[in-house]
């Protein structure tokens, strides 16, 4: 079940993020009960693996101590997650995949490695969720970046 109030949260969230982060931001819900809430910490641990919806995968088991797969709980994420994070998500049998901005050259669901296509588990996926303003959140700090300023 798609939750709007969650997606609104992480889009919300990845607009006011002004770091040097790529502003990702990942929830992680089961029905309307948000388990988990991170963003990318890339840059600041210096690991490239650390995006938002790892971490908030990692931190919806700490919330479920036990749980072996979150069949029953949906992500919700402004930017379609890379194919790192979609085996991550395909590994815990995720059930919805809720996400905003299309990624044409990182992303791993619709794009590129198109993790799901080869999958036993089938999550329900919906992305462009919001598309042109998650679209336009990417591409001012991809502007930023280049202009120095961040
Ligand atoms: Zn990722």
């Amino acid at each position: 079940m798609y939750n709007p109030d969650i997606m609104k949260s992480v889009i919300k969230a990845s607009e006011e993020s002004c770091g040097e982060e790529i502003p990702v931001f990942a929830a992680v819900a089961v029905e309307s009960t948000v388990l988990s809430f991170s963003g990318n910490e890339s840059e600041a641990s210096r690991k490239p693996w650390r995006h938002a919806e790892f971490l908030a995968i990692e931190k919806a088991y700490e919330k479920l101590p036990g749980t072996r797969y979150l069949d029953e709980a949906s992500i919700y994420v402004n930017l379609e997650p890379c194919s790192f994070c979609a085996s991550i998500l395909e590994r815990v049998r995720i059930k919805n995949i809720f996400f905003g901005a299309y990624d044409s050259k990182c992303g791993g669901v619709i794009h590129n490695a198109r993790i799901f296509d080869y999958s036993l588990t089938k999550p329900h996926i919906v992305g462009g969720i919001q598309e042109e303003r998650c679209s336009l959140i990417i591409s001012e700090f991809f502007e930023r970046l280049r202009n120095g300023e961040i």
